[in-house]
């Protein structure tokens, strides 16, 4: 894609920069520091909203409390995820499967359609990269010019205090970071309670946090947007995803080009002002088309609205759209691949929707006692022994009787009643008791209703084993 639209771009540029290895990369191999500017414009504004939206649900979400429970609460330990007030147990184990693959094909058929807008408006990655890290490098190390001076010069007091001073923001920022990736799945009580015993009760924890928060602040002080071009296994898909109707951050080059300044009637929109490479996070410029390192953020696009708005030229030289849109100037179309992955997703999204429907608030289990036949209870019946298993999913006290449908009959519980706290797994035996006229086969088939409130709220089919109607 990048070739085919390379090669176009080629036959129309009259100057073109076109590389052989990452914008991060010297010809010698060096790392290529970028120092973007901080974009300005519309649709910077709104990525800010999301950003920040997305950054303050990350930071409280575990404290923040749903019908009693935590917002997201991902306990490995116990095996119970709680989502936005519902609980989640390993017996809900195929709704998840179903859902990450809904998930999988969503992000293929979004990417498909959209390109990475994902990346540049939605991951962690950049959220956190050009939301958080990037602005208080501005705040403390200046613009893009006072940086890359700042880094080229030899070290001084002031930049030894600035340098100080930037990294221990960014060290404890990754360190508040990776403590609330902790309360994700200890819940808050846990962790206070770890944090309480620190730090040489929890050793291995302390260890660990030290050893996340490096890798936190390494991403984001020095690896940056290295990660999308060289780590993310996404960024790498895209060459496979995109196709030439797939919108985009894109350069109209039919429209800017011949790029260059002044009044030749014959000169494009593009006054080579290079405002648009000068915000890019990446470290590319547009106008060599669609690019590996292109995270879709929109920021050139900001960039040169602004520039087409001070010469009074329309706004949208870059712009999203699609390659053939471009190219040929037709509007926007779904091909057959969109169609087919709309089909997938709507299926997949309604067999989630129907199986988190179905999803009952208590799950109940029984079966027959392993290596148990029937026995004689008094003289006239047999009883065969059960056990249920019962996981209450609800955010309260749960409370059950069993009632034996069919055939008629006598249920005798063993123990404590059917009752379950929230988040319980409760396990109890029970007899089912026949008359032995009733057990006219060696296997009867059993109705068990389970009743709460004195509703029902499920009916379960298991069976009865008795002597061999012949042997009898
Ligand atoms: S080219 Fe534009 S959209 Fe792509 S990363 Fe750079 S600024 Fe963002
Ligand atoms: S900002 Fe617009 S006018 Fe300036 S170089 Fe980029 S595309 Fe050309």
């Amino acid at each position: 894609m990048e070739v085919v639209w390379g090669r176009l771009l080629m036959d129309t540029f009259q100057e073109s920069t076109f590389r052989d290895r990452p914008s991060t990369f010297a010809k010698d191999g060096k790392r290529i520091w970028l120092f973007p500017q901080l974009p300005k414009g519309k649709l910077y504004n709104i990525r800010r909203i999301i950003a920040w939206t997305l950054l303050i649900f990350f930071y409280l979400a575990p404290f923040l409390k749903f019908r009693g429970e935590p917002l997201i609460f991902l306990n490995f330990l116990e095996r119970k995820f709680v989502l936005f007030g519902n609980t989640f147990y390993p017996q809900d184990f195929h709704l998840l499967v179903l859902a990450v693959i809904a998930l999988i094909v969503f992000i293929v058929l979004f990417t498909v359609i959209y390109g990475r807008i994902f990346c540049g408006w939605i991951c962690p990655q950049t959220v956190f990269l050009e939301f958080l890290y990037r602005p208080i490098e501005h705040l403390i190390d200046g613009n893009p010019k006072n940086q890359k001076k700042l880094a080229e010069q030899e070290m001084d007091f002031l930049k030894a205090i600035k340098r100080v001073l930037k990294h221990g923001i960014y060290l404890i920022i990754s360190f508040f970071t990776i403590l609330t990736f902790i309360t994700y799945v200890t819940g808050t009580a846990k962790g206070g309670q770890i944090l309480h015993e620190w730090p040489m009760q929890r050793f291995g924890i302390l260890m660990g946090v030290m050893a996340f928060t490096a890798i936190h602040y390494f991403v984001f002080a020095w690896f940056r947007e290295q990660v999308c071009t060289m780590v993310c296994p996404y960024g790498r898909l895209q060459g496979v995803m995109l196709d030439e109707n797939t919108i985009q951050v894109a350069y109209d080059y039919k429209r800017g080009e011949p790029r260059g300044k002044g009044e030749n009637s014959l000169k494009g929109d593009c006054i080579n002002c290079f405002k648009c490479v000068e915000v890019c996070p990446a470290g590319i410029d547009i106008r060599n088309g669609t690019q590996l390192e292109c995270i879709n953020c929109t920021a050139c696009i900001d960039a040169c609205n602004s520039v087409m708005k001070k010469i009074r030229n329309p706004s949208g030289l870059i712009r999203l759209a699609s390659e053939k849109s471009i190219s040929e100037g037709k509007s926007i179309r779904f091909n057959g691949r969109v169609i087919a992955y709309s089909l997938v997703l709507l299926v997949l999204l309604s067999v989630i929707t129907y199986l988190f429907t179905i999803r009952g608030d208590v799950e109940i289990t029984i079966n027959r006692s392993p290596g148990t036949m029937f026995q004689e209870y008094g003289t006239d019946r047999y009883s065969n022994l059960y056990n249920l298993q019962m996981v209450n999913k609800t955010n309260s006290e749960t409370d059950i009787e069993l009632k034996l449908l069919s055939p008629e009959g006598e249920i005798i519980l063993m123990g404590d009643p059917l009752k379950t706290a929230k988040g319980e797994v409760a396990n109890r035996d029970f007899l089912i008791v026949l008359k032995k006229e009733q057990v006219v086969r060696s296997n009867i088939h059993l109705e068990i209703g389970v009743l709460e409130k004195g509703k029902q709220i499920e009916k379960i089919s298991t069976t009865f084993v008795g002597p061999n109607a012949l042997d009898k």
